[in-house]
């Protein structure tokens, strides 16, 4: 059953969300040759604390660690461990925080120094499907419709949309009602309503859609082998339209990036100096 949120809990999902948009955004800085995943994690783990949150992640379905750390093949769901990552190689960052009672759950995937033109492609393609996915997100559609959205568009470019894992409802627990895949057909699934809150995630891959998992019982990687990139926002529908509750704006100030990809979606209210 979907969760309808009312506008107070929809703040409260708002605030975790920006949790994890400032630790994406003090990672963009870390995020480079020589450093491990490890370290990446305890730096976050540390941010989350910080700012008065808990780790979504940590000890979530005995998961080990406070991000989900996936290196070039893999999807999601990878563990950090002490390999330094290197230049040529992407890395996707999934974090989770809990503060009063509501999940945030968001994700980027950084390249490292200078990547190949195909996996830049990537990059750019699996982000610009997630605000592709999130436009369909409105009264008067259905789960089907963003997830045939995110398939178009990815596969138009020629890239491999994964099945197996999809987005989901988000409130007081990480994963609610409903499912939301990366591919579908129109007017199909459930009836969006107002005051819903979902987190959009496409995992995109260079080659084929298909997957396989490690022995570790976690990591999620390409049945090819290929590259794959995630990325992921909070999204909230007031007033029959979306809103974002997470940004990329802090990953983009580290970086020195300009997007007014996000414009359409933001609320009015946020500053981003609070
Ligand atoms: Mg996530
Ligand atoms: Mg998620």
């Amino acid at each position: 059953m979907i969760i309808q949120k009312t506008r107070e809990e929809i703040e409260l999902i708002r605030e975790s969300a920006l949790i994890v948009s400032k630790t994406l955004g003090m990672l963009a800085s870390e995020v480079k040759p020589g450093v491990t995943t490890l370290q990446l994690d305890k730096m976050a783990e540390e941010f989350i604390r910080d700012h008065g949150a808990e780790p979504g992640f940590l000890g979530m379905y005995d998961f080990p660690n406070s991000l989900c750390m996936s290196p070039n093949a893999q999807v999601v769901h990878g563990i950090p461990n002490s390999e330094p990552l290197k230049e040529g190689d992407i890395i996707s960052i999934d974090c989770g925080a809990l503060k009063n009672g509501f999940y945030g759950d968001h994700a980027y995937t950084f390249p490292i120094g200078d990547i190949d033109d195909e996996t830049q492609k990537l990059l750019d393609v699996t982000r610009e499907s997630l605000y592709v996915g999130i436009r369909e997100f409105k009264i008067g559609n259905r789960v089907g419709d963003v997830g045939f959205a995110i398939q178009q568009y990815a596969e138009k470019h020629g890239f491999g949309v994964v099945r197996e894992l999809v987005g989901h409802g988000l409130g007081a627990k990480m994963h609610e009602d409903p499912e939301m895949p990366n591919y579908g057909k129109r007017g199909r699934g459930k009836k969006f309503i107002e005051g819903m809150v979902v987190a959009i995630e496409p995992m995109i891959n260079a080659g084929t859609h298909r997957i396989k998992q490690l022995k570790d019982g976690w990591t999620i990687l390409t049945a090819d082998n290929k590259p794959s990139a995630h990325f992921e926002h909070d999204v909230a529908l007031i007033d029959g339209k979306p809103e974002l509750l997470s940004t990329f704006h802090y990953i983009y100030q580290a970086l020195g990036i300009q997007s007014d990809e996000e414009e359409e979606f933001r609320a009015q209210t946020i500053n981003f100096n609070d």
